[in-house]
């Protein structure tokens, strides 16, 4: 049992090393001949099992975190947040604590039972039972094998994401992504996010939309994920934004590639437009008579006897009227919405934001107006935007 308690603890406090080996050195310059060997030995189990500090005092705690377990993860929950849904886009609340690896990692309770799940409360900064925790104060690593199911956190994962992208997380998709929003934009935008963010665990990508103040950290390991979105979550960078952080909808890889592909595809559709008849493009996309009914009906809006001209019926991409002109751009629906809602919060909160609040207005119009016009305008949305900033 001690054996394993060290070889796990002992990756948990190798800043101690230091003053360690100091007071060692001064021991073997003592006289004393029969103490050194014994006290060796204490100092070295000292050092390996550093016990967990607590995070915050207990007595200004005013109760005692409920317990993590999956099951009554809702309770929980709802204790915190007053609410299945975290306020979509605005919690204002700061954190009210942060996680310090170097600092309040040690051993708990927690340790002493195989499979103990991560302790939230520690992850969050705020827990006040230090070494008396049943569950860890660690960073998660790659010998922490969790049932699929749950999280490091042992909260039960659901079938399908959240609307907001919030919470749990799914167990039908690995997600080693998280979405970071409402970052303070500065020239160093990058090396902040890359310093803030690297505590959490080995990181493997990290993609920063500078313009935007929104950021996708992709962690080596699921579980560095999942520990870095609860320690993040409402924090500041170095200065005193709110971060909004979720879970990515999918890796910021795959999706820029399939935003590729399908530009290139539309790309090659403008072109065969241009190169045919109006009418006979209309034909070709409008073939189906199901569909022709269709836009009869859709097309016209709701205003009786208008019918939209084809070329904004069969526009393509992100602001297309018609259901099928969005095809391939739901899922990262959500994901542009939550970058568009925190970069309009952010450039209300500051007035010093790289858009004057009146060029912000124009943009908000011209986002409205988008909407009903062809393709190549709709094609020039926040997503391609997106792509050519990130670039
Ligand atoms: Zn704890």
């Amino acid at each position: 049992m001690a054996d394993v308690e060290t070889a796990q603890l002992e990756t948990m406090a190798p800043h101690d090393g230091e003053g360690d080996d100091v007071s060692t050195a001064l021991t073997t310059t003592n006289t004393e001949v029969a103490a050194p060997g014994e006290r060796k030995v204490k100092k070295i189990i000292r050092k390996k099992k550093r016990p967990a500090r607590p995070q915050v005092d207990p007595s200004t705690m005013k109760s005692e975190p409920p317990p993590q377990t999956g099951t009554i993860f809702n309770i929980w929950y709802n204790k915190w947040s007053g609410g299945d849904r975290e306020d979509k886009y605005l919690s204002k609340t700061a954190a009210a604590g942060r996680c310090n690896i170097a600092k309040d990692t040690g051993y708990t309770k927690g340790d002493k039972v195989t499979g103990s799940y991560f302790c939230l409360f520690f992850a969050r900064g705020i827990c006040p039972k230090g070494h008396e925790c049943e569950y860890l104060h660690r960073l998660p690593g790659i010998h922490d094998m969790f049932n699929p199911n749950v999280d490091v956190f042992g909260r039960d994962k659901h079938s399908d994401y959240r609307d907001d992208m919030g919470g749990v997380g799914s167990f039908m998709r690995q997600n080693r992504t998280i979405y970071v929003g409402r970052i303070h934009v500065t020239d160093d935008i990058e090396e902040v996010v890359a310093r803030h963010f690297a505590e959490w665990g080995q990181v493997e990508r990290i993609r920063v939309l500078n313009t935007r103040g929104v950021a996708f950290i992709t962690y080596s390991n699921e579980a560095n994920a999942q520990f870095a979105k609860e320690a993040m979550a409402h924090q500041s960078l170095d200065h005193s934004e709110i971060l909004n952080v979720r879970w990515a909808t999918a890796d910021p890889n795959p999706m820029a590639q399939k935003r590729e592909v399908r530009r290139i595809e539309e790309q090659a559709a403008e072109a065969v437009r241009r190169a045919l008849p109006a009418e006979f493009v209309a034909e070709i996309e409008g073939r189906d008579p199901e569909a022709r009914k269709r836009k009869r009906i859709e097309g016209g809006f709701g205003l009786a006897g208008y019918e939209a001209p084809d070329d904004i019926y069969y526009a393509r991409g992100a602001n297309a009227v018609n259901p099928v002109g969005r095809q391939g751009l739901e899922l990262e629906e959500e994901q542009r919405l939550m970058i568009e809602a925190d970069q309009v919060e952010r450039e209300e909160a500051e007035e010093s934001g790289i858009f004057s609040s009146s060029t912000l207005a124009a943009l908000k119009g011209a986002q409205a107006s988008v909407a009903p016009k062809p393709a190549p305008k709709a094609s020039s949305g926040p997503l391609v935007a997106y792509d050519s900033d990130s670039d």
